[in-house]
């Protein structure tokens, strides 16, 4: 569909009629699924019963809390097309920050999007202190008339995402319905001449990135494959419910892509339908890239880069074989069409600016924060390093706040993990500051995949012959499976506990090495 309307609360009641009436599939679960029929009725139904919750300013949000259920989509459009700001929750959220984040946001109703007839009861315990009205969300309800009308207008909040961060107060980050619509549209260019029958349900809800799954699906009237996050290991399970959906596209970070490649099912003979693979999130490597380029022949493979801030992401490339072969890290994109990416030109990459239509309103009652990362409206300082090409390709250079001092020497983490990645064999790594006594004191690289202390050995030489000895990890390890956080990126936060099971290690020893204990 080309989404055609200028007034974005037009567009999306255009993407949703679409829906009335089609029989085909519009989302898949191993026990469930959601024709487009029913999704558009459910919704429609909900979003008249929460148009009638007080709020004459459409300002209070509705948080959505599940798991990759059918009822999240029913929630979903009933929040936008009641012009009320959604905040996906997953059910693993812990009660504390889940509390947190209620009153935070001052949350008008909490949808419970879960099949379990208890879910809302169990819920609203969990909830104690606070007075929001839990309900639970319905498929089947009587199908309402018409759109209920409300006073949303383009620049109100359409989705809050909080972010994953453990500690301190949650941070919500504000998109409003102009930037959603702007998303939309690009999705529509970026993906114009793929075709697919289904798409991937590889990404949680609290994560931004679960947009490209969710519009290219409603878009095109295509079905999603969900993942339950619970069958994360059951690879084999997952792959043959993709073949059997004939999914096209998939979406997901690095990350997931790497674990799914373990499989050597995950290929073009038994996913023969599976041709496009978008990414966003973290850096996308050269191996994830040439495996899937030996195993899908012929696939496309898109890269995608940007904060939740800035509604999901603002650059996009294809990746081709002679950004494969290229001494340079894979690029990051060309800025979406009404977004212009900035950055100090120079050897040492400035940090990039985002302008333009994808720059979201920003946090969530936190002045400071805001003060910072957005210095003028429509314009955010992403905190990330980044090179452009005559041409306006951009190439992601790493976080600012990963350049630490060790030792007295200016040490950048992520330019050291691009290193050790660019060695012949290692798939990824990464590099995180040994602490002792609250102080960096040297340099621990954790090395993903099927290696050996010898490889380790090896590596730390080969970094030794290129690099200045304190931009060499003392302590390497491997031998361990990376575990992901709720974006499905590495968590980093899990590394310590690795480096305690791993199963292969090596101390790398410096001549001039300062004594550690
Ligand atoms: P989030 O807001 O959780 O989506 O995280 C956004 C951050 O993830 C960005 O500011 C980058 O640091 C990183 N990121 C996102 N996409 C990419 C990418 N394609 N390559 C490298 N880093 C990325």
């Amino acid at each position: 569909m080309k989404p055609q309307a200028d007034d974005p609360h037009q567009l999306l009641r255009d993407i949703h009629r679409r829906f009335a009436g089609s029989g085909a599939e519009a989302y898949r679960t191993t026990s469930e699924t959601l024709s487009f029929d029913r999704l558009y009725h459910a919704s429609l139904a909900l979003a008249e019963t929460l148009a009638r919750v007080p709020d004459p300013r459409c300002s209070r949000p509705v948080l959505i809390w599940g798991h990759k259920d059918p009822r999240y989509l029913v929630a979903y459009w009933a929040c936008l097309l009641a012009g009320r700001p959604l905040v996906p929750a997953e059910q693993d959220t812990p009660a504390e920050r889940l509390r947190q984040i209620v009153q935070t946001c001052d949350a008008s109703v909490v949808l419970v999007a879960d099949a379990d007839p208890n879910a809302p009861t169990q819920l609203h315990k969990t909830l104690t202190g606070s007075d929001v009205p839990v309900w639970s969300v319905d498929l089947d309800a009587a199908p309402a008339q018409d759109l209920p009308p409300h006073d949303a207008a383009p620049d109100d909040v359409a989705y809050i995402m909080f972010s994953s961060g453990t500690l301190g107060q949650p941070k919500g980050i504000q998109v409003t319905y102009a930037n959603l619509a702007d998303f939309i549209r690009w999705q529509d260019q970026l993906l114009a001449g793929a075709s697919f029958n289904g798409v991937t349900g590889n990404i949680r809800h609290c994560f931004d990135v679960s947009l490209f799954e969710l519009w290219n699906s409603w878009l095109r009237l295509r079905p999603i494959t969900a993942l339950n996050h619970a069958d994360f290991a059951n690879s084999t399970g997952y792959i043959r419910r993709l073949a059997a959906d004939q999914v096209g596209l998939w979406v997901s970070t690095p990350s997931i892509t790497r674990l799914m490649l373990r499989n050597r099912r995950f290929n073009g003979t038994t996913l023969p339908a599976l041709s496009t693979f978008l990414f966003c999130g973290e850096a996308l490597t050269k191996p994830v890239v040439q495996s899937l380029f030996d195993r899908f022949p012929g696939c496309r493979v898109l890269n995608t880069y940007g904060p939740t801030e800035c509604t999901v992401a603002v650059t996009a490339v294809d990746i081709t074989a002679d950004h494969l072969a290229a001494p340079e890290d894979l690029p990051i994109g060309y800025a979406r069409p009404g977004t212009a990416l900035v950055a100090d030109p120079g050897p040492d990459q400035g940090e990039i600016e985002i302008r333009g239509a994808s720059v979201g309103r920003g946090y969530l009652k936190l002045p400071d924060k805001q003060g910072r990362a957005f210095p003028a409206p429509g314009c955010y300082r992403t905190g990330d390093r980044g090179l452009r090409r005559a041409d306006g390709l951009w190439y992601f250079g790493g976080r600012i706040d990963r350049e630490i001092k060790v030792q007295g020497m200016r040490v950048d983490l992520d330019d050291i993990e691009a290193h050790i990645r660019r060695q012949p064999g290692i798939e990824d790594a990464v590099v995180e500051p040994y602490m002792l006594r609250g102080e960096a004191r040297a340099l621990n690289a954790y090395i993903f995949g099927d290696h050996t202390a010898d490889v380790l050995k090896q590596l730390a030489g080969q970094m030794s012959r290129e690099l200045p000895p304190y931009l060499v990890p003392r302590f390497w390890y491997a031998g361990f499976e990376a575990s992901l956080n709720r974006n499905s990126k590495i968590d980093r936060a899990w590394l310590s506990e690795a480096a305690r099971t791993a199963d292969h290690r090596h101390v790398h020893s410096q001549p001039d090495a300062e004594t550690l204990s």
